[in-house]
């Protein structure tokens, strides 16, 4: 589904990855770790093409199509969804309009017809719901005032109600207590644990994947892939440190 290959990518012309890469099946979820500054965050930019990444060489494709030749709302269409490890705020945007737009907006992308403002109420409720975010907050600017579980919360809505392809989640688990990262691990494995869907988790730590169980980790240090396993590397990780690997 997704594939990278020999990915370089530079910010301030200061060059973040070094030849990356990594291949993502459909069904499968891997988890990238590794200590801060590696580029993690990075790679997640790059692929969702944010302004200010800039690719060097190498390729991403999803699905076989170009993923770097494609203007971001066009990879979003293409069903990637990016979960940011710092949700941004929009003051004077109520969340429903927010995410009713992002949903229409891939349904048209998709040749499909918007939902209607009720049919769309039901799904964001029904979403909120299961996310134990309260409705209240679907009607509150986007993310204004939400503490750090309700934006992780609210992006997790955010991901059941535009149910995309490939989702990659970037430190969904910072600033979450441990009823929050159940409920976020929860929301995971009911959205996007499914045959034709595939999860790359970027975290630091091995306790989101207690709930979200990694068919695959890899280590990223230095702006590539050093070292890949199951999901016991990340125990081991957890238990020696990054330093371990270096060596
Ligand atoms: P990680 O997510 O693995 O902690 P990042 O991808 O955020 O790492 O950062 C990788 C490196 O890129 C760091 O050294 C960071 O300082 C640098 N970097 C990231 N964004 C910028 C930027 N906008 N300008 C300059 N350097 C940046
Ligand atoms: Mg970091
Ligand atoms: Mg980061």
């Amino acid at each position: 589904m997704l594939e990278i290959n020999n990915l370089h990518a530079t910010v301030a012309d200061k060059p973040i990855l070094k030849g990356l890469t990594l291949a993502i099946n459909p069904g499968e979820i891997h988890a990238i770790m590794g200590p801060n500054g590696a580029g993690k965050s990075t790679l997640s930019y790059v692929l969702g093409g944010r302004p200010g990444y800039e690719v060097t060489g190498g390729t991403a494709t999803l699905d076989g199509q170009d993923l770097l030749a494609l203007a971001p709302h066009d990879r979003a269409a293409a069903g990637l969804f990016l979960g940011f490890q710092y949700p941004v705020e929009i003051p004077g945007v109520s969340n429903v309009q927010f995410l009713r737009e992002a949903l229409n907006a891939q349904r048209k992308a998709r040749g499909e017809d918007p939902l209607s403002a009720g049919d769309f109420l039901r799904v964001a409720r029904a979403q909120a719901t299961a996310l134990g975010l309260d409705l209240d907050m679907l009607k509150r600017p986007v993310n204004v005032g939400f503490s750090g579980g309700e934006k992780k919360r609210n992006e997790m809505v955010q991901m059941g109600i535009i149910d995309p392809k490939l989702a990659i989640l970037d430190e969904t688990d910072s600033g979450l207590d441990i009823d929050a990262l159940r409920v976020v691990g929860d929301g995971i494995n009911r959205i996007m644990r499914k045959p034709d869907k595939a999860v790359l988790l970027i975290t630091h730590y091995q306790r989101l994947l207690d709930y979200v169980k990694p068919d695959f980790v890899h280590v990223l240090a230095d702006g590539r892939i050093v070292r890949s396993g199951g999901a016991e590397l990340a125990l081991e990780l957890e238990r020696e440190g990054y330093g371990a690997l270096a060596a």
